[in-house]
Parts: structure tokens; sequence; C-alpha cells
């Protein structure tokens, strides 16, 4: 199939190699589906004429009509600018311009009407606009009537090579009404009808240049169905493919392992747990390779499930290799197995960068006689010159922390695939899942244990901070240990260690030792520091630990009931719920106190009254996409994968992604690798949407 819309856009009427340059560099814009399918970002009615007395601060893009009273040149040198005298019935306003001065002098005349369009803003009391655009009132200005204007996204580079927004919008209007008609529709006739989609034509036209808001919003909603439909489609396949080629070691024996570690188990696992369990088990047993993600909200007990995993592979005479993103982490899990395996033959390591010499040896021949079962480990492990006999399992904890490229380095590590168990603590929301992870298995684990008492999330001001040390010494003298942690990031690096160590002073002044201990960790000690340091806190030692948030990912303290985050505005949601979750682990009641200061942006004091409403961290999840979008999501960026999404919005548009799915779900139910002769548009679409955008098949990597 030829397509027109491969054409690399300096072809396009009024383009030419030098715009096109810029288009590429600053939109990403290389071809004629580029352009066509870079959409308004939102419309201007440009039926609607705004009076200059009905102006106020906070409007955008608006539209005035009148005249030309007065025009200066004013200022020297870069403050040179033309200023006009612009009035209509109702008032007047100023019309700034830095550039083209030339130009506009000659085109304006007086006693002529003007439409002017542009964004308003305030100086010294007084509207004006800066760059505006400027046309003589004539019937009809825009394309096929449309009364509305979109609105594309720019930059100064853009338009200092002379393309606004009404240039833009004229290349759209210059490949709409040529090339259209060349168009293939690029959803089957099927499913056109079965969801009551406009046809592509329609919808590219009125996409940008909208007869009138119901054919525009059949066109959003076409466009954005088809998006989402065609990323499941995409990822769904790739999942029947990687079924039907994946071969995975077959673990069918529960055994001696699996049966002494579940009866040492002091407790009673929740209904999740089992569920995840059983999931896990029927697909070690299913002769193909797991992929799975874990998402379970901190204190879910993500832990026991992959440790009575590891059983399972251990009865089949596989090893495992459990890893943490920290040495303190994979430390405690290592810590935490023995109570598990008392009366247990079983054997297990812990391999970490501080493991000496001999030691290492040690266990690098016992992973390579095989007489090791199960290893916990850092990122060591892998970059380790580590050979197993035979790995059949890999657990990899608290996933966002781990690179792309650390988990390729797993794969060279045994003939056929280890099954695989991502954990993560990051909720993510159910649409993001589903896209980001959509080609692999998901399980959730949405119950906490018994008898965990939510954490009472507090907020105070800092100018509340006695009544916050009072309550620190409150809890102290009960025998509970408390956290504080500070803001650190790189762009700030200086001053948040300041805060950080006048932070500590202060704490230390205040508690004094012998009496109370604290401890400090942060990212600038030597490693024993941090180490000792961090030890102290763990054993109970030390009473208070100050610290970054190198905490914040999975350290298990019971004891600890009172999570203070200081300049806790400076946090983003997700880390303020990680970090909550540090507390409220043992069963008494736990406190959370985000500290802020007075003053706070809108979006910051949302985050702190959804962290004192909620506990719940696929609810912070969701709302969070709402605020932020999916591409800010903790868990989407650091896993390093695109969404190829130009118009759905993976916040707002979960209905239409729920039918979009069902539809792929349903297509591929009867012809899982689309091999179907009428299903191969389906391909074509898929196979370009993977050239265009990269999809990382997740599953490879790992
Ligand atoms: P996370 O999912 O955050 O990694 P962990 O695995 O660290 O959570 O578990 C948190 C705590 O809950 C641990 O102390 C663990 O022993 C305990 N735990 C796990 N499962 C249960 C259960 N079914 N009942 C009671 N306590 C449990
Ligand atoms: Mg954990």
């Amino acid at each position: 199939m030829v397509d027109i819309l491969s054409t690399e856009i300096q072809y396009l009427n009024g383009i030419g190699p030098k715009r096109a340059k810029i288009l590429a560099s600053e939109l990403n814009i290389l071809t004629f589906r580029d352009l066509l399918y870079t959409f308004p970002y939102r419309y201007i009615d440009r039926s609607r004429i705004y009076a200059i007395a009905e102006l106020d601060a906070d409007m955008t893009y608006i539209q005035l009509r009148g005249k030309v009273r007065t025009m200066n040149i004013i200022g020297a040198k870069r403050g040179r600018r033309l200023v006009i005298y612009f009035y209509d019935d109702t008032g007047s306003i100023e019309l700034v311009f830095f550039k083209g001065i030339k130009w506009i002098q000659e085109k304006i005349k007086a006693n002529t009407e003007y439409i002017v369009f542009g964004k308003t803003s305030a100086f010294n009391g007084k509207y004006n606009m800066v760059h505006p655009e400027i046309d003589e009132v004539t019937e009809s200005q825009m394309p096929y009537g449309s009364s509305m204007t979109g609105i594309y996204s720019s930059t100064d580079k853009l338009k200092n090579a002379g393309i606004t927004i009404k240039t833009f919008s004229k290349f759209e209007y210059s490949f709409i009404s040529k090339y259209l008609e060349q168009i293939h529709e690029s959803l089957p006739a099927m499913v056109i009808k079965e969801n009551n989609l406009c046809p592509l034509k329609f919808a590219l036209k009125n996409i940008h240049f909208p007869t009138n808001m119901q054919a525009l919003g059949q066109a959003q909603y076409r466009l954005k169905f088809e998006e989402l439909f065609y990323l499941q489609l995409s990822l769904l396949k790739q999942k029947n493919v990687r079924m039907n080629e994946s071969v995975g070691h077959v673990f069918t024996r529960i055994g001696d392992y699996f049966n002494t570690c579940f009866n040492n188990i002091p407790y009673e696992l929740t209904n999740a747990q089992k569920r995840v369990i059983h999931e896990i088990r029927e697909d070690m047993r299913s002769s193909k390779q797991m992929n799975r993600l874990l998402q379970g909200d901190v204190g879910s007990g993500k832990t026991l499930v992959a440790i009575l995993s590891a059983m399972i592979a251990a009865d089949n005479g596989f090893q495992t290799c459990i890893m943490a993103p920290t040495e303190v982490l994979a430390t405690q899990h290592y810590e935490g197995i023995f109570a598990l395996i008392k009366n247990s033959s079983i054997k297990v390591e812990l391999l970490t960068g501080s493991v000496k010499t001999a030691k290492r040896r040690e266990i690098h021949a016992g992973l390579e006689d095989g007489s090791i079962n199960i290893l916990f480990g850092t990122h060591a492990v892998i970059e380790d010159n580590v050979k197993f006999k035979n790995l059949g399992f890999v657990v990899i904890d608290e996933q966002h922390r781990f690179g792309v490229a650390q988990r390729a380095k797993l794969r060279t590590k045994a003939d056929i695939s280890p099954h695989i168990l991502v954990m993560t603590a990051t909720p993510i929301p159910r649409t993001l899942a589903m896209t980001v992870f959509g080609n692999l298995e998901i399980s959730v684990l949405d119950e906490l244990p018994p008898g965990r008492k939510p954490v009472q999330t507090i907020h105070v001001t800092e100018n509340q901070k006695d009544r916050v040390y009072s309550f620190i010494k409150k809890e102290i003298d009960t025998g509970r240990q408390v956290f504080i942690v500070y803001p650190l990031i790189k762009e700030s690096e200086k001053m948040d260690y300041k805060n950080l160590q006048d932070g500590y002073e202060e704490i230390t002044s205040i508690f004094k030792p012998p009496k109370y201990v604290t401890a400090i960790v942060h990212g600038k000690q030597k490693n024993e520091d941090k180490a000792y340091d961090m030890k102290l806190f763990v054993e109970g030692k030390a009473n208070i630990l100050v610290s970054t948030t190198v905490i914040e990912v999975g350290v298990d303290i019971p004891n600890a009931s009172l999570m203070i985050i200081a300049s806790a505005e400076r946090f983003g949601l997700s880390q303020l719920h990680q970090l909550r979750g540090r507390v409220g682990r043992g069963s008494d009641k736990s406190y959370c106190i985000l500290m802020t200061g007075y003053k706070m942006s809108k979006e910051s004091k949302r985050r702190i009254e959804l962290m004192c409403y909620t506990n719940d961290g696929f609810e912070l999840a969701e709302e969070d996409m709402k605020m932020r979008g999916p591409g800010d999501i903790e868990g989407t960026r650091q896993s390093g994968l695109a969404i190829p999404l130009h118009i759905a919005q993976l916040g707002k548009d979960s209905a239409i992604l729920s039918l979009a799915r069902k539809r792929a779900i349903g297509i591929l139910h009867n012809d899982p690798l689309l091999k179907a002769k009428e299903n191969q548009l389906f391909n074509y679409q898929i196979e370009r949407l993977r050239n265009e955008t990269d999809i990382t098949d997740y599953s490879k990597i790992s």
C-alpha cells in the first residue's frame, strides 16, 4: 500500500526544506502523517467576540473586534516595540509587537475594523496582547465554515521562523484540502459500525477544523478509540505471540520446602495472598514462561508471596534469585526468611556489594553447584560474574528502581528464561497498567493483613513545630521510633543538605544524647557510616532516624510509629505515600505528619489534602494521574516505557479504553495471532504503530 502519509513534510505546499527542519527539531514532525496527527490541544470559539470591558487576568486566547486609534514605536534597542492602541465600544487595550514592526505598520489602516486574536496579559494594571493576530473583518474567515480555531502547541523557535499557530493551521489546511481524499480508512467497517464511530476522513477534518462542537466530539471520540484500540490490540497480540513461542520450566511439585515454610508462617494468609500464589502456581506449571507483575500497596505482604513461590521452585529442583534495590532491603529480606525456614534443609544466601571476597567465592561456588536454593541480593547479583546451576525463578522487588539494561542481563543467566515476578509497591492506575504493562500478566494484592490500623495523616505548618516535637517525645517515651524525612533534589542539593543538617542539629539539641539517640542517613555519607546508622535504627538502638528519601522503599521497622515529612509540599504524591508506608507496620497506631510551609501552590495543597483523606495507594495513583497525566506517574517514566498516545488521555478516557480493549480482546479471541486474511489491516496498523513509536516489548527484556 503506498501511503501518502509517509511523504516527507518538506514536500507539502508552503513548507520546503528549511521549515521542514524546524518542524522536525521542534515538534518531531517528519512526515505528512506526523503533521496530520498533531492535533490542536484546545479550541477557541471564533464565533465569540469579547468586549474589551470583559477582559480579566485569567483569560488565555480570545478575540476582540475594533479599530486602531494610534500606533507608536517606543523604547530602544532590544526594548524597541510597536504599541497599537486598539479600541472598541467598551474600552481600549495595547497591542504590542517586538518583531515585524515595519510590516505591521504598513498593513494596518485607520478606520478599518479588525479582528484581533491573542492572549491577554496584565501589565501595570492595564491589559495588553503581545504579538496577536490581526485580520480585517471579512465574512467567514475559517476553512469549511468552521467557527472554531484549533490551537497547536508552539515554541519560540517556531515563532521566530514565522511558523505561528495560524501558519501551522494553514499547513493542516493545505494538507487536508489536497490529500484528504487519498487517505485510507484505518479501521474495518465492522469495528466502525459496532462502536458507532465516524469515518476517518470526517474525523481528521473535524479535529483540525471542526464544523461545530458535535462534529468535534465525534472526531475526538473516533480518534481516541482508534488509538487505544490499536495500542491494546498490539499489546495483547504481543502477549499471544509470546505465549505461543515461550517455553518455561514446568514446576508441578509441591513438596517439603513449600510445606515446611507454609507451616512456619505465624499468621493466616490474606485472601489476596492466597489468590496471587495460586495464579503464580498456575503460571509455573503451564510450561510457558511466567512474566508477572505483582502490584501491592505498601505492607500488603508481597515478600511472603515471593518466598512461597521460591519454595515451589526449590521443590522442583530449581534455584531462585530475589533482588532488591538496596542492600538494606536485601538484607532485610534475607534475615526475614529464617523464621520461615525453621526445620527446613533449604539453603539461602545473601550476596551484596559488601560481602567479603572469601564468602563471595563460597557463594559463587554454591550457586554453580546448585547447593544454594535461594539467593537474595542487590544489583550485584546480576552484575557480578555469577553463574547459577539452574536458575528457574527470579523475583525483582520494587521494580521501578531497576533499569531495562539490568533486566536484560538476567536473560543471559540461563538457557530457558526463568519465570519472572516483578513486584512493585507503587500502585499504578488500572488504565495505565493495562496500557504500559498490557503484555504482562498482572496480579494485585488488594488487601492488607488484618489488624493493621490505618496510618493517621496530619498536616501541620512549620510554625507548629513545637507541638510536633512534644508529640515525638510522647511516642519515644512509649518506646516507639520516629522517622524524619527531608527532601533532596538535585537542583537544590546544597540547600537541601543544609536543611537536613540543620534539622538534625535541631533534633539533637532537643532530644539530647545520651537519653535519646538520633541516627542520620543520607547519600553523601560513606557506606559504612550509612550502614552503621541505619543498623542503629533497624535494631531499635536509635529513637529517631533523620534522613533523605533513601529509606523510601521497603524498609520494615514495625516499631516505628511516626513518620514526619519535612517540606512535604515538595514531594510527589506517590513518594509521600511510599514514605507513609514505612510506618503502620506494627500493631500500634501510627501517624504521618506532613509539615509544610504556610504558602503552598494549588497542586501541593491538593496533594496534602489527598494524603490526609485516603490511605489507599490505588486511589492516590488514580488522582495523581488525573492531576499530572500518565507520563509523570512514578513507575512509568522510570520503566522507560513510552506510551504512544496523541489524543487519548488515560486519566480521562478510561471508558473508551475499556471499550477499545474489549473489542481487541474479542478479535484476538477468534484469531489470537491475527493470521486471518480479513485481519491483515490490523497487522498493517500495528506494524506502523510499532515503527512509529517503538513500543518496548517489556516481556522480551525481562
Ligand atoms: P510489602 O508488600 O510492602 O513488601 P511486606 O511483605 O514487607 O509488605 O509485609 C509487611 C509486613 O506484613 C511484614 O512484617 C510481614 O511479615 C507481614 N505480613 C505479611 N503477610 C501477612 C499476613 N497474611 N498476616 C499478617 N501479617 C502479614
Ligand atoms: Mg516489600
